[in-house]
């Protein structure tokens, strides 16, 4: 199908009666010609609800094969696809040809649940993670120190409290070798703390100090806090952390977006931004600082930002690099920490059934308001409880104001979904915004916490499918992995990155690679109302696109495992190489 466009279009331009005659010349031929790839271009039917792949994709007798070589661009836009020679027409006097070597190029990567600023907070912190002692990790506090001005905190995290449970670090080292800077170090699961003498100092921490219930301050052999805190009681620190200032915020925002970029994304949806951070993000698309799209969620938090945008309403210009056009609500807790609101008691906790609405501090009226301002919701809920409610909250405002019915509201997590309530997603319009890492990393514990029964509609991509439901794939980071390849793969295998269980967890929810593949790209534009300018590579769309050494189609059948070696080799926004291997 592409060949024959393809051959029309050469004629066509040949006989000088393309759309603009005359227009394909040497001076202004192709900004950028990818060559030599397998290109999956998903301009083909979609994959039925049970996973059947539509008639007219490309396969051979062994399975999947690419539908195109190579890729034109020009400026923002997509101009061709279709073979290496057709694409070398489009050669002008400034192409930069590119040959990928058989690398795959699949649309533009969307992550559609994410948090760009505590991705960069991130990686701006002083990173414990897989450091084996106390004297090491103290060497890579004295390390940053030397970059931070004195008086100014210096906070990192990842020390594993469950390795060094049997020798927790305390302030001594720490102090005597960061004397002049506050330090909080945070474990890798954030049950345990550990600072110096200076941070302590700096929030007035003494042994008289009263610590938070459910939490614990070790006291040194002298009586005074040894700078080691435990659950609940590393909040003292944790919470006393000043927020770090506007110009820190910014490079950390650019550090997470920059990241994203050489991971293979071409666009975010950030799940949740307060004020300060949107402020930095118009500023950073202002001065045309953005490397990457990013479909802004405004936190239903923050009120007085939320109230602004009523005001405006939605910004709907999808061209813009940054779109605001979403409100991000949050409506019950997490399940591992059994906050997650169910219909019925935990099952590995009798007479607990999690929080909720109001009391998660959900604020229904402000919702309502911001659904009748013409706002998107993406409101998280997790429990089956939480969904249903969540469900029938914008179901009641879907009834008192039709017009806001056609939002593709969306639920993010979408965790545990009670079998009556599987169809009313679909019916409603309503998108499942879910996570396959999430369901790899909880299946340790989530029966434990569900039951036999319950667990069945728990990470439920296929079920939710065949119910009628749009879904859309995305990482949550930075509390999950956000690789593309630890996330196609999930969702392909529902094995872990040690490729367990065998044969996959609850194997009957697993995605195909079209339908995984999609799910990041594809179905996570029609999330954003842009299904017409990308998604599918095609003449017409965005030159968004991402390219990897790894071909999933291929690996899906043949070996699944070797997606998680995938590497990213270059990512293309607005037909920019943003990324480059
Ligand atoms: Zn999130």
């Amino acid at each position: 199908m592409k060949f024959l466009c393809t051959t029309i279009a050469l004629l066509a331009i040949a006989a000088g009666c393309a759309d603009d005659p005359g227009e394909a010349t040497r001076s202004d031929g192709a900004s950028l010609i990818l060559t030599n790839a397998r290109v999956y271009t998903l301009d083909w039917g979609e994959p039925g609800p049970d996973g059947a792949i539509a008639p007219d994709a490309l396969l051979s007798d062994k399975g999947w094969r690419p539908d195109a070589e190579a890729i034109a661009i020009r400026g923002g836009e997509i101009l061709f696809v279709g073979s290496d020679a057709d694409a070398m027409a489009f050669m002008g006097d400034s192409s930069r040809v590119i040959d990928l070597a058989g690398a795959t190029v699949i649309p533009g990567l969307v992550d559609s649940h994410t948090h760009v600023f505590g991705l960069g907070a991130l990686l701006d912190q002083v990173n414990l993670v897989d450091i084996a002692t106390e004297e090491e990790a103290v060497a890579l506090i004295v390390e940053r120190a030397k970059s931070v001005p004195k008086g100014e905190w210096i906070v990192g995290r990842g020390w594993d409290e469950g390795a060094w449970a049997n020798r927790y670090p305390d302030k001594a080292l720490l102090t005597a070798a960061v004397p002049d800077h506050p330090v909080f170090m945070d474990s890798l699961h954030s049950f345990a703390g550990w600072g110096n003498q200076a941070a302590l100092d700096a929030i007035g921490i003494s042994a008289e100090t009263e610590v938070p219930v459910g939490g614990e301050m070790r006291l040194g052999s002298d009586g005074q806090p040894s700078g080691l805190f435990l659950n609940q009681g590393v909040e003292l620190l944790r919470g006393a952390v000043p927020r770090p200032s506007r110009e820190t915020l910014t490079k950390q925002g650019l550090l997470g977006l920059r990241q994203m970029a050489a991971d293979g994304y071409t666009t975010v949806h950030d799940a949740g931004l307060d004020a300060e951070a949107m402020s930095i993000l118009e500023e950073l698309e202002a001065a045309d600082g953005l490397p990457i799209r990013v479909y802004a969620m405004l936190s239903l938090r923050d009120e007085d930002l939320i109230r602004k945008w009523i005001k405006s309403g939605p910004d709907k210009d999808a061209d813009s690099m940054l779109v605001t056009r979403t409100v991000k609500a949050y409506y019950d807790g997490a399940l591992g920490s059994r906050g997650a609101r169910l219909l019925y008691d935990y099952a590995d906790r009798p007479g607990h059934r999690g929080i909720s609405g109001d009391e998660y501090g959900f604020n229904e009226v402000l919702n309502a308001e911001a659904m009748k301002a013409g706002f998107q919701i993406a409101i998280h809920a997790i429990g089956d409880a939480g969904n249903r409610e969540a469900i029938d909250i914008l179901e009641s405002v879907f009834q008192e104001d039709p017009s806001t019915a056609g939002n593709r509201h969306r639920i993010e997590h979408a965790q545990v979904i009670s079998p009556e309530d599987l169809p009313r997603l679909g019916q409603l319009g309503i998108i499942a915004s879910m996570e396959p890492p999430h369901a790899m990393e909880d299946k340790a514990w989530a029966e434990e916490r569900l039951g036999p029964e319950r667990i069945l509609g728990a990470y439920a991509w296929r079920s939710l499918r065949e119910a009628g439901t749009h879904l859309t794939f995305n990482s949550d980071n930075p509390g999950s992995d956000h690789s593309i390849f630890y996330g196609l793969h999930s969702a392909i295998t529902r094995q872990d990155k040690n490729r367990q269980p065998e044969g996959g967890w609850y194997a009957g929810q697993k995605m195909t690679a079209d339908e995984a593949v999609r799910a990041y790209t594809t179905w996570s534009a029609y999330a954003s109302f842009r299904e017409d300018k990308t998604g599918v590579i095609e003449a017409g769309r965005w030159a968004d696109l991402t390219v990897m050494d790894v071909d999933p189609f291929v690996l899906a059948e043949q070996g699944p495992g070797d997606i998680l070696g995938g590497r990213i080799v270059m990512t293309v926004v607005n037909g920019k190489v943003v990324y480059e291997k």
